[in-house]
């Protein structure tokens, strides 16, 4: 069955212009801003502009330049918030929720970008 994807989600909206948001940084493929209920002192979310609804969407179906553009945003995102490895920064956590089992909430792949505090140990 092809992936559907709502035209009406509110990451859809916010990459309108329809929704502000709190831009983090904006490239030729990828949107970065961060999330409205941090869940810790760094919270972004890195989002393709295109129109996929998950990771498995967005990894099969996407070009090679979108697979490329995202994953450089991420460590630019991790750079500039402060958590990359890379200078002095303590490290982060990256996830992406799919699905129902995923409890995913917004239909448009997203990956969490999370640090700035000591997380907790989870995978489950
Ligand atoms: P999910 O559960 O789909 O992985 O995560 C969705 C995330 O989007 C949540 O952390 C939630 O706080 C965030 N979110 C939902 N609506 C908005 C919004 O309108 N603006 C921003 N910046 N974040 C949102």
């Amino acid at each position: 069955m092809p992936y559907a994807y709502d035209p009406q989600n509110i990451f859809a909206r916010i990459l309108r212009g329809e929704i502000p948001n709190k831009t983090v940084l904006e490239t030729a493929h990828t949107l970065a801003f961060h999330d409205i209920q941090p869940q810790a002192p760094v919270h972004v979310l890195v989002i393709p502009k295109g129109a996929y609804v998950s990771y498995d969407h967005f990894a099969s179906e996407a070009s090679d330049a979108e697979i490329v553009d995202f994953n450089r945003a991420v460590a630019e995102v991790c750079r500039q918030t402060g958590v990359d490895l890379g200078a002095d920064g303590q490290g982060f956590r990256a996830i992406t929720n799919a699905g129902a089992h995923g409890v995913q909430e917004v239909p448009h792949y997203h990956l969490h970008i999370l640090g700035g505090r000591m997380l907790g140990r989870m995978l489950a």
